[in-house]
């Protein structure tokens, strides 16, 4: 038989991805289970997909726990932009809590066994705003799990300088969120709240850790708006001060409620859908802040007037801020700030359908997966 070569596995050596390819007969890579956008069409398959291998440059972590984020039901229903994003095949997902089980030769900070996440965002550390320390600002920005290999899988392998080691006061539930806990955290505390009457558009998993953000860090009023009864239940569970349905009750009757005149100083948008905004830009304060993390599904029309005369600010905000986010969300857990009612479900790697079913309904918070039982795997 003539020698065959064939795909086996990704490394990667900092931000670069190296393919490797070996023959047929020496090939002797492990396997694992991981949960593949396979096809370029509405689903995800669990499979058997090489082991990913480390550079020397890389951390290998055993996957325990998982989240599954908005952007895996993006990729799972195949819509418009996972289609213009998504290279199929491709192993998803990366809110993720795990142990590291090996380490590359140049790798000094990290220890086999310790506890860790991994930062979503893999950036390019040589253009302007990585060299200067701004890496959340990075221009070649890589999503784990959308443009390189994720974490839905037993296994996962990244640059040294995307691993978060835990704290031991940190709860491996809580861990397995950090990537959207710091996305709360990254824009709820993007513009000073103590004191600060803050509205929060959107109670979905991340409005929700947001809200709770905003409270502990000493805003006066938080007041959070979703059109979803399951979601505003839960975001009254994390001591918000009201959770209101926009369709039933207006902004305005909630300030005139809490005595508020002068509208809302801060804003965290969360949503993502266009009437919550221009809902929010009616009722904030002039001179207001507003922070945008909600991704629109195309162009958003506002009134212009209501920025420019009203003075406001509005910031967009991607991803987390490395690594201060990760330094705050952890201070802020160990000083007392609970978010664990967001965590509403949990299955087995096995129920990943159940899983997906229960995060498409919207009746429910966070959804986690749990990878610690490998089960059998497929002889190959
Ligand atoms: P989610 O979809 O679970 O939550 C959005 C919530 O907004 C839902 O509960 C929905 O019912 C609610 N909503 C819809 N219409 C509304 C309206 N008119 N008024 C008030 N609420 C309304 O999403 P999530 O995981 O909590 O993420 C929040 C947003 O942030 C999403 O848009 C997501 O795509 C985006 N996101 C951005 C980044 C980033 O880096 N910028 C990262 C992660 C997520
Ligand atoms: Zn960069």
């Amino acid at each position: 038989m003539g020698v065959r070569r064939r795909f086996v596995a990704l490394q990667t050596n900092g931000s670069r991805i190296r393919y490797f390819f070996t023959t047929h007969e020496s090939h002797k890579v492990k396997k694992m289970k991981a949960l593949v956008k396979s096809k370029r069409s509405c689903g995800l398959w669990l499979e058997e997909v090489p082991e990913p291998q480390i550079g020397i440059n890389d951390v290998k972590v055993r996957v325990l726990l998982t989240g599954i984020c908005g952007t895996d039901l993006h990729i799972y229903e195949w819509d418009e932009w996972a289609q213009s994003t998504i290279k199929v095949p491709l192993v998803i997902g990366h809110e993720f809590v795990g142990e590291i089980v090996t380490v590359g030769s140049n790798v000094a900070d990290f220890r086999v066994g310790e506890l860790v996440s991994g930062e979503g965002h893999v950036v390019c550390g040589r253009c302007r705003n990585c060299l200067a320390g701004r890496r959340h600002l990075c221009a070649h920005t890589q999503g784990v799990g959308v443009n390189r290999p994720g974490a839905f899988a037993e296994f996962i392998v990244l640059p040294m300088s995307n691993i978060w080691k835990h704290s031991e006061e940190i709860k491996p539930d809580i861990a397995a969120i950090f990537d959207p806990f710091g996305n709360a955290v990254h824009t709820a505390l993007s513009f000073p709240v103590l004191g600060e009457d803050v509205l929060v558009t959107g109670a979905g998993p991340i409005g929700i850790m947001a809200a709770a953000v905003a409270k502990h860090a000493g805003a006066r009023y938080v007041v959070i708006t979703d059109v979803n009864p399951y979601r505003l239940e839960l975001a009254a569970k994390v001591g918000v001060t009201m959770a209101i349905n926009p369709r039933k009750t207006s902004l305005q009757e909630v300030q005139q409620k809490l005595g508020m005149r002068e509208g809302f100083d801060v804003g965290l948008e969360m949503s993502g859908n266009a009437s919550a905004f221009r809902d929010m830009l009616a009722n904030m304060s002039h001179g207001g802040k507003i922070a945008l993390l909600g991704i629109p599904a195309g162009e958003m029309s506002i009134d212009w007037h209501q920025v420019i005369f009203n003075m406001l600010t509005i910031k967009g905000i991607y991803g987390r801020e490395m690594y201060e986010t990760w330094y705050k969300m952890t201070v802020m857990l160990e000083s007392g700030l609970n978010i664990a009612p967001v965590i509403t479900h949990h299955f087995s790697w096995r129920e990943h359908e159940q899983a997906f079913a229960v995060m498409r309904s919207g009746n429910s918070g966070k959804v986690i997966l749990d990878w610690q039982d490998p089960g059998p795997h497929d002889p190959h």
